[in-house]
């Protein structure tokens, strides 16, 4: 089938899970009821998904408070209660940040009751995100390693052993959110895409990296304004990712001033194409999301192109976030309708 839909990743939580509308939302309950509430939500999360007619479906991340931090809370070797202030994105805002400060490890399975929680109950293709390592090590202090690239690789083995054991679990699709891949271009091609082979190796299922220009947050709205009328950061890093082994790009185009001819660089992967813009509360007719994907068939095989959201939409409403489901289910359809 051409054109099958997926998502970034996240979904808003419901109210009773998380504080709704923001991120970092602090959770609800404690213990053995966050627990149930968590499993909660991935089920419907799923369903919200499948009944949009989305083909390859997440949990959510309805499990995680943040898509970095849901990762670094199981990992040993980091200080959680000591946070310190630390410039992210090349300072395009402040967050307060753990710090790494001895040798890392995981403590032990991270995402595992999610994710089979979400392979039991669908049978759509199930894909689980994780954060990338350059992400990763732009969002924490370094108090032990002292080189951001070692780092960065401890931090992509620790991926790559999650990882492994996503796929036991029946996880069909692993993606890296990449959004730091769009601030440090050159170190994309000098280290980046190592550390990202690292946390793919011994994979078979299908793999990807997700890059974007952030969540719609004021921070990244005004980052956005800042960089003209021609967005081209994907220029400089697409090239590498061709030659790359990661075989799916989630790319940002909605409403967004990315050239579209720069997909063209991306020869031989799929394309996970933003149609969706998460930035704004107004709904996407089919028609837009048609129009999406037509302009990039101008560029990329048309069986290359799988129809998602610009980013996660965590920090939406939930019913605009649902509806806009529905719009890039019904785009793709259209777009079926015309060119299968
Ligand atoms: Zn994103």
């Amino acid at each position: 089938m051409l054109f099958e839909t997926t998502i970034a990743g996240s979904l808003p939580k419901p109210a009773w899970l998380a504080e709704p509308n923001k991120l970092w939302a602090p959770w609800k309950s404690s213990g053995a009821a966050l627990l149930d509430a968590k499993r909660d939500a991935t089920v419907l999360a799923l369903k919200e998904q499948e009944d949009a007619g989305i083909d390859i479906v997440t949990e959510g991340e309805q499990s995680r408070q943040h898509f970095v931090h849901g990762f670094l809370e199981n990992v040993a070797g980091i200080d959680f209660a000591n946070k310190v202030e630390m410039g992210i994105r090349n300072d395009r805002y402040k967050a307060m940040v753990p710090q790494v400060t001895g040798e890392l490890k995981l403590k032990g399975r991270v995402h595992e009751y999610e994710a089979r929680i979400a392979r039991a109950h669908t049978k759509r293709k199930l894909k689980f995100t994780m954060p990338g390592p350059m992400t990763i090590i732009d969002t924490i202090a370094d108090r032990h390693y002292g080189d951001r690239v070692k780092m960065a690789m401890a931090f992509a083995k620790l991926l790559n052993q999650e990882a492994r054991a996503l796929e036991a679990d029946g996880v069909d699709v692993i993606q890296f959110d990449e959004p730091a891949f769009n601030v440090y271009m050159d170190e994309v091609t000098q280290w980046g895409i190592d550390a990202l082979h690292v946390a793919v190796g011994g994979l078979s299922c299908t793999t990807a990296v997700h890059i974007c220009y952030g969540y719609g947050i004021e921070a990244n709205v005004a980052w956005k304004q800042t960089l003209g009328d021609e967005w081209r950061q994907y220029q400089d890093i697409f090239p590498a990712l061709a030659k790359s082994r990661i075989q799916q790009v989630s790319l940002e185009a909605r409403n967004s001033k990315v050239p579209m001819d720069l997909i063209g660089l991306l020869e031989g992967k799929d394309i996970l194409l933003g149609t969706i813009d998460v930035a704004t509360d107004q709904i996407e007719m089919p028609e837009e999301v048609c129009a999406v994907i037509e302009q990039a068939m101008r560029y990329v095989p048309k069986d290359r192109i799988f129809p998602g959201t610009n980013c996660g939409m965590a920090p939406m409403k939930r019913e605009i976030a649902f509806a806009k489901l529905a719009a890039l289910s019904k785009g793709a359809a259209l777009a079926r309708e015309r060119y299968s």
